[in-house]
């Protein structure tokens, strides 16, 4: 993956993610550069109905920094289903409603 920092194993940070408790799933996870020896992620987490946001969020923060010396962290907590239902982070145009014109 272009800009990926080659020291940052990505299996080994989706792996780790997974290991955090209640998480069933990560995407859209990338690992970049920021300036020299300043690495940044970020991810989405798929999470069980059952888990503590605040708590895997502080530990998933705290993971890479201390494991992968990654200190700019950006992680986006979703619960099962959200992409298959269609609710997505990407702008999505009204299905019904008016045409606009051509
Ligand atoms: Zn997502």
């Amino acid at each position: 993956m272009e800009g990926t920092p080659p020291r940052i194993d990505l299996s080994l940070i989706e792996n780790r993610l997974m290991e955090l408790g209640h998480v069933e799933a990560v995407h859209d996870l990338h690992v970049w550069t920021i300036t020299s020896g300043m690495d940044a992620m970020s991810c989405h987490l798929i999470v069980s109905n059952g888990a503590k946001v605040d708590e895997t969020l502080k530990r998933g923060h705290q993971m890479m920094r201390d494991e992968f010396a990654i200190t700019k962290t950006t992680i986006q907590i979703e619960k099962p289903g959200l992409h298959e239902n269609g609710v997505n982070t990407e702008t999505k145009t009204m299905k019904s409603g008016p045409q606009p014109p051509p």
